[in-house]
């Protein structure tokens, strides 16, 4: 485009209807308008290197423009950018199914693709639906979903009514499937009455009871494994993960782990599920799949949920869904050339090291008198800021603190982006330590700036 920046704001100002927007306040206030990147840095058309801090929200991998998944894209662009898996299918699409069966855990042997982490949920959920449906001597059907307070699956209506924010989710009330929510696990704000140890035992003894009276009729179990990241980065209290599999194994409900967030080695490990040895019945991937480059997500699930829709076409047990970019033949190549590069670079490694990096710098934070809390789980952190440590009391909503001090931040050169008063540091897991130094600078001084 050979207009002005100012131009350019305008036509965004008067056209463009952005995702999770109070668009009044967006357009005031100005966002970054980005034209380009290189490595771990997003460019503006004001001219501004901003260090991305959120992984350009939570998909980036290995940096932008990263030559080995350039290279991939474009061989691919020199062959197909799109044809359909309905009825045909493509290489790199074939290649990816296989390397994801081989890095997940064990037992998820079948790929179904989609484009976003609200699909892939989505496909999941109706997986298991039909599932139970069609399963052979199936004592009757499941209508029914087991998920967490506070959860965050995705925007569309199936993933909606598994998710558990209401400020995303109150006003959809009407049109959303039953569900039964269970308390997270967590330490933050336990009610009046508990301590941290006694809470986290309640939650556990929530769960035992919420499968034991309702096992007959719950289809699936629906958990974001270890992090509710969206939530505010609620980190789980250990072994939850891994009773939630004893006890779904136990009734034959099955277990959907959405690793849209946590997997590609936010946690510290390839996937989130490895730390608690679970193997979910269906795993959700999307976000940092394809490196963070291009739109592409994956359902995986187990050999004997696949076969359950096996049969003759007249049988109707086949799964009638399908989105119209699936495997899409450029996702699946990023895909494949971001995998690589986990080996290549041992990018789990630097996990390990920028992990530890944020847990030292984040110690500066915990006698902080405005930070309530501070969470960490690999390279995914949240810092809770509060009003008044004693109580955890909150911030009034109209101050919008989380939001200033990503401002504050981002006059720093650096993007954060905030839930709530939530303040999230989302890096790379291939980021060079000395920019994590940079990311925790400046989110250290914004929130002091900001909370003075
Ligand atoms: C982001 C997210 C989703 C939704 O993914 P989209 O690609 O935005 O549809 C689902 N689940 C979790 C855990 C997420 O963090």
């Amino acid at each position: 485009m050979n207009s002005t920046p100012a131009q350019i704001r305008q036509w965004d100002n008067d056209h463009v209807w952005h995702p999770f927007a109070a668009m009044s306040a967006y357009r005031d206030e100005g966002a970054p308008i980005i034209a380009d990147a290189e490595g771990f840095f997003l460019k503006d058309t004001d001219g501004s290197e901003l260090l991305d801090g959120y992984s350009s929200l939570w998909c980036n991998v290995h940096g932008h423009r990263v030559p080995e998944i350039d290279s991939a894209v474009h061989n691919q662009l020199d062959r197909v950018a799109h044809c359909t898996l309905l009825g045909s299918a493509n290489l790199p699409s074939i290649e990816l199914a296989r390397q994801l069966v081989e890095r997940t855990p064990d037992g998820l042997n079948k790929v179904f693709y989609s484009d976003s982490g609200s699909t892939a949920v989505e496909v999941a959920l109706k997986i298991a639906y039909q599932y139970h449906h069609q399963k052979p001597n199936s004592p009757g059907k499941r209508d029914l979903f087991l998920c967490m307070g506070d959860a965050y699956h995705g925007d569309t209506i199936g993933s909606v009514s598994v998710g558990g924010m209401s400020l995303f989710h109150a006003t959809y009330g009407d049109l959303l499937f039953k569900t039964l929510k269970l308390p997270p696990p967590v330490t933050f704000r336990v009610p009046d009455g508990y301590d941290a140890n006694t809470y986290s035992a309640y939650c556990f003894d929530e769960l035992e009871r919420a499968v034991r009276e309702n096992h007959e009729r719950i289809a699936a179990f629906v958990i974001e494994p270890l992090v509710q990241g969206a939530a505010g980065i609620l980190v789980h209290a250990d072994g939850y993960l891994r009773r939630v599999r004893e006890l779904t194994a136990e009734y034959g409900i099955l277990l959907i782990a959405d690793e849209v967030a946590v997997g590609f080695g936010r946690t510290g490990t390839m996937f989130a599920c490895e730390q608690e040895q679970v193997r979910p019945d269906l795993m959700c991937l999307a976000k940092g799949i394809s490196g963070g480059y291009l739109p592409i997500a994956a359902t995986l699930a187990t050999d004997e949920i696949y076969d359950v829709f096996l049969g003759d076409p007249t049988d109707g047990k086949t799964f009638y869904h399908g989105h119209t970019y699936t495997g899409n033949p450029l996702g699946c190549a990023a895909s494949l050339a971001s995998l690589k590069l986990f080996d290549d670079n041992r990018v789990l490694d630097n996990v390990q090291t920028i992990s530890q990096q944020l847990q030292t710098r984040m110690a500066e934070l915990q006698s902080h008198s405005r930070v309530g809390e501070v969470r960490q789980k690999g390279i995914m952190v949240g810092i809770e800021l509060v009003r008044d440590r004693d109580g955890n009391e909150p911030y009034p909503a109209a101050d919008r603190i989380g939001h200033q001090v990503t401002l504050a931040s981002r006059r720093r050169g650096v993007m954060i982006r905030p839930l709530g008063d939530v303040i999230v540091l989302m890096p790379a897991p291939a980021m060079p330590v000395e920019l994590i130094d940079q990311l925790c600078d400046a989110a250290i001084e914004s929130i002091n700036e900001v909370t003075a």
